[in-house]
């Protein structure tokens, strides 16, 4: 892993390109073709078909998988108002920690959305980054990256036993007393190293190809694998309470979400539908539990988590609390913010000027709210301070699980 790090994507694209090209020459050209009675012959034409369909598509998917954009959070994407502002009946329902945010990028992330720390963004419903293609496997691509992975499975197979009945042919004819002109052991040497170079790739392409078929039945990406089984140890564990992972509306839906609607279409290289910033959702899902997913055991955020954000407020700026009953990180009002509220001066407290008048008029009949019962012990969301709820180490963990990730694609 740490090898194939130091070595430049473009060369392990080049290499994949090379490797293909390779196999696929002396496949048609030096000993299927002439085998099958010359390779523009009817018959090399029949047999080889097949091969070739697959063929014309791996490299297809090969070029879209490599030089799509999988997707990034666009310039200032923000969650919906209802979920930066959640009322707290619906806090504590979900018992959500907020929507998630990215640090790096300082923006909300989109459901679905990771940060890629080859890319050094935020990618959309990311799936994993791949050094084979040199590029992050996202929303905008993983189409493409599914059905490459399906053509070089295809590809490979029907390759394999063609190159394997050649290779008894040859056989056949060397031992066969009747046979005048033997073929040339060229041929067989060229014929061994096309079916290693292809059980290899079959190998691992396999691992990968079976991995990707799970996924795409049960509407998740390699990341979410890892967040289901982590969700599913903090449930058993007790430590949250049992969610469902939202994202998997049904095997057929699942695979229409990625393929397209048309199942007849599902081969052909085709752009996904959406934007990668919504998504659909299992029946009777609370609206604030995509843009929290995973869930996060809210005792695992503090103290650390609370000390590093208090850390980064400006000695000027609102010092933070945690609101224990739901996990939430809230503004603590200070006296002098209790004084001002006393004498109606509510503009500047948290939000800024540049907020959309309605969520501005929300806000001020919050605050008028405030003045008529200020209790000492009362604190109010600050949407803005919401975090992920990632600790330094989760967020390490995170980045681990990437890495596995691409393990997972090179095996
Ligand atoms: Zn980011
Ligand atoms: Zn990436």
């Amino acid at each position: 892993m740490a090898l194939l790090e130091a070595i430049p994507e473009r060369l392990i694209v080049a290499f994949v390109a090379i490797l293909i090209t390779y196999l696929q020459t002396t496949a048609n050209f030096y000993i299927l073709g002439p085998a099958l009675g010359g390779w523009t012959s009817f018959r090399a034409q029949k047999i080889l078909l097949p091969m070739n369909i697959f063929l014309a598509s791996l490299y297809v998917n090969y070029y879209l998988a490599c030089t799509t954009d999988p997707g990034h959070t666009p310039e200032g994407w923000e969650p919906p108002f209802s979920v930066l502002n959640p009322d707290e009946d619906a806090v504590i329902r979900v018992g959500i920690t907020g929507p998630r945010f990215c640090r790096k990028c300082d923006a909300y992330k989109p459901p679905r959305a990771h940060h890629c720390k080859h890319c050094g963004k935020c990618v959309l419903r990311m799936d994993h980054h791949c050094p084979w293609i040199g590029n992050c496997v996202g929303f905008g691509n993983y189409s493409h990256f599914v059905r490459f992975v399906y053509s070089v499975i295809g590809c490979c197979t029907y390759g394999c036993y063609l190159l394997l009945w050649r290779l008894q042919r040859i056989l056949d004819a060397w031992n066969n007393p009747w046979v005048i002109v033997k073929p040339g052991t060229s041929e067989v040497v060229m014929i061994v190293i096309d079916i290693l170079l292809v059980g290899i790739v079959l190998l691992a392409v396999g691992v990968l190809a079976l991995y990707h078929s799970y996924c795409l039945f049960k509407g998740q990406t390699t990341i979410e694998g890892w967040e289901r089984t982590k969700t599913k140890r903090l449930i058993n564990r007790r430590k949250i309470d049992p969610v469902e992972f939202p994202f998997d509306v049904g095997f057929y839906k699942n695979i229409c979400s990625v393929l397209g609607d048309n199942p007849l279409l599902w081969v052909w290289p085709s752009p996904p539908k959406g934007d990668g910033l919504k998504y659909a959702v299992k029946q009777n899902t609370d609206p604030l539990i995509p843009y929290s997913w995973p869930p996060r055991d809210l005792k695992d955020l503090g103290p650390s988590f609370i000390e590093r954000i208090e850390q980064e407020q400006t000695s000027e700026g609102p010092k933070l609390v945690r609101r224990d009953s739901e996990g939430y990180l809230v503004r603590e009002i200070t006296m002098e913010d209790r004084m001002r509220m006393l004498n109606g001066e509510t503009n500047d407290m948290e939000f800024d000027n540049s907020r959309e008048p309605l969520e501005q008029e929300a806000h001020e009949q919050f605050l008028q709210q405030q003045q008529q019962e200020v209790d000492p012990e009362d604190y109010y969301y600050d949407s803005a301070s919401v975090s992920d709820g990632f600790t330094e180490d989760e967020e390490e963990e995170e980045e681990d699980h990437i890495n596995h990730d691409e393990w997972v694609d090179e095996e």
